[in-house]
């Protein structure tokens, strides 16, 4: 069994660190907040007087903070942390920051020869409790393996997402579209009521169509990513229905700001020519205009 030092007692550190606990780890946690400390030295943790206590020694030695200024002062500030990480501890950071926050810790550490994975998860504190969170590790993959004895405590899927910062990055990428999308479910949803539907009836459709489903697993793996955008439902078409919607919704007085958004980017599209092509072609759009490489399409 490991050592190992646990600091940020929050919402989902307190979870994640009693799990390690209860498969028989020796933990030192910290946190700012004593009564968090104590609620976990309750439950066989070791109270640390602070975050550089409960980081020396240690094989793992595991943030869970709010953000990345908590990271960087935790482990930078005064007194540090980072200088009290042995060269044989792994540091491992699950808390969700900032990709450059990420970089930069990363290049210190690795300046003082210590080892860092970013390993942020998905997942909320009952996925934490029950050791079922989603593990997004960037880093040397044989420190990610080094690792396991602190995820498989808490996850129930270790994905190795790529060098040092991949972690970080994919987590922000999902967080972006399972943010974003649940706002426009909220306006999807609002609007449906003010249009007097059956809410219960909606939502039952709108599982079973694209709107439901995605588009990950549809259109663009079928069409797009193969370079393919001759039109399975046309871009114009989908924009104009998009249109016919916000004026509706603009009648009803609910506020469809997604759905503006997106309605700028079809009309990006159009003036990029690809009105009569796949609706899945706002993707080439958004990729052009990123300066990424564009594909060779046989429309
Ligand atoms: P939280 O606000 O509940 O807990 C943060 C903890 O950190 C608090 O106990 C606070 O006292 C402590 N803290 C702050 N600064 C500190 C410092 N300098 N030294 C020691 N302790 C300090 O947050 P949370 O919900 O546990 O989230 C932690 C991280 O996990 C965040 O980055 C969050 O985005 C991410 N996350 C949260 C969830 C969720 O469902 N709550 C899910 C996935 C990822």
């Amino acid at each position: 069994m490991a050592s190992i030092g646990f600091i940020g007692l929050g919402r989902m550190g307190s979870a994640m660190s009693r799990r390690l606990i209860d498969v028989g780890h020796e933990v030192w946690v910290f946190d700012i907040n004593p009564a968090a400390v104590k609620s976990i030295a309750d439950v066989g943790g070791h109270a640390a007087a602070s975050a550089a206590e409960a980081a020396s020694h240690r094989d793992f030695v595991v943030t869970m903070l709010p953000n990345g200024p908590d990271v960087e002062e935790t482990l930078f500030g005064i007194p540090d942390v980072a200088s009290a990480l042995a060269k044989d501890t792994l540091y491992i950071d699950m808390s969700t920051i900032a990709p450059d926050a990420t970089d930069k810790i990363a290049r210190r550490l690795s300046d003082m020869g210590v080892r860092m994975i970013d390993a942020p998860v998905g997942g909320t504190s009952e996925f934490a409790e029950r050791g079922q969170l989603l593990i997004l590790a960037g880093g040397d993959p044989r420190d990610v393996e080094t690792a396991r004895p602190v995820f498989d405590a808490v996850g129930r899927e270790i994905i190795y997402c790529g060098p040092s910062g991949a972690g970080t990055r994919t987590k922000l990428v999902n967080n972006y579209m399972s943010t974003a999308l649940n706002v426009l479910t909220a306006e999807a949803l609002t609007f449906a009521e003010a249009a007097g539907l059956d809410l219960e009836r909606t939502v039952k459709i709108l599982t079973g169509t694209t709107a439901g489903k995605g588009f990950l697993t549809g259109a663009y793996d079928r069409k797009i990513f193969s370079g393919d955008i001759s039109p399975e439902f046309g871009l114009g078409l989908a924009s104009k229905d998009l249109n016919l919607a916000l004026t509706y919704g603009a009648n009803l007085n609910v506020s469809l700001g997604v759905g503006a958004a997106a309605s700028q980017v079809y009309a990006m599209s159009r003036a990029d020519g690809f009105t009569q092509n796949d609706w899945s072609a706002v993707f080439e759009t958004l990729r052009l205009k990123a300066a990424l490489p564009g594909k060779t399409f046989n429309a």
